[in-house]
């Protein structure tokens, strides 16, 4: 498989029934992109209904966050094994959404830790808030990986997919707010040279590395380009079947 790519519907569509529309129009390109694992991460409301019409290996599906405990009285929560109950087999974990609901680096990494646990792969995603010009914000971005991974092991590290999503990137197609394919090499580089100084070239080089933030059939050329890039996060793209099935076969042939 050369590339993962997920569709990070968030609270959308409306209805089950415009999600499975959303949904079989999706699937028609993903199971023709023999080259690209297609992952959809609906609201969890629709995941198991979605999950359960479909058996083929090249959609998959991911719960767009877990709660850390496997069970409790954590009230309107999801535990990871109920996740993978549902059908989920990725886990969308520290996405900015839920970091900026009061999500800490700590609650992130024991998430990442329920997830393995559960045989979901966690989908760690990390990103700054704002750029300065002193890189001020690379510590941010070091610190949201290492807190996050503080606990898992060495041989589980090949068993997780990272995550680099700028928040001021995202949701921003057609403003002046783009963030350029030099800025997003630089940043696979340096999530990969952090993730080696804490498990080594040999594991991290297991470890794929994602761009969210604004893909669109307009610049998916450009970012499955840059080398290091394994594929991407798709939020506002993905709710529009035929840009993400444009989306999905440009990233099937690079
Ligand atoms: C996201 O928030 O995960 C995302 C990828 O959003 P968008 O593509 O809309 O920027």
């Amino acid at each position: 498989m050369s590339k993962l790519i997920i569709a990070n519907w968030k609270m959308n569509p409306p209805t089950l029934r415009e999600a499975s529309i959303l949904f079989d129009a999706i699937k028609q390109t993903a199971l023709k992109t023999r080259n690209v694992q297609t992952v959809i991460a609906p609201p969890l409301i629709f995941l198991q209904t979605l999950a359960a019409n479909t058996k083929a290996k090249r959609v998959q599906f991911a719960a767009q966050n877990i709660h850390f405990e496997a069970s409790g009285a954590q009230v309107g929560e999801t535990s990871a094994g109920q996740a993978k109950d549902a059908g989920a087999r990725y886990v969308l974990v520290g996405h900015s959404a839920r970091r900026e609901n009061g999500e800490t680096d700590l609650e992130t990494g024991k998430k990442v830790i329920a997830a393995l646990g559960a045989k979901l792969t966690p989908v760690l995603f990390v990103g700054e808030g704002e750029r300065d010009q002193d890189g001020l914000f690379l510590r941010t971005i070091r610190k949201q990986v290492i807190i996050a991974l503080k606990d898992v092991p060495q041989s589980r590290i090949k068993d997780l997919v990272l995550c680099y999503e700028p928040v001021w990137a995202i949701s921003t197609s057609g403003s002046d707010k783009q963030i350029t394919v030099n800025e997003i090499h630089q940043m696979v580089l340096f999530v990969h040279k952090v993730l080696t100084d804490k498990f080594g070239e040999r594991a991290a080089r297991k470890v794929w590395i994602l761009y969210g933030g604004s893909v669109s059939s307009d610049n998916a050329d450009d970012i499955f380009a840059i080398p290091g890039v394994a594929g991407a996060a798709v939020g506002g793209a993905s709710l529009d079947a035929k840009q993400f099935g444009e989306i999905l076969q440009i990233a099937n042939k690079t």
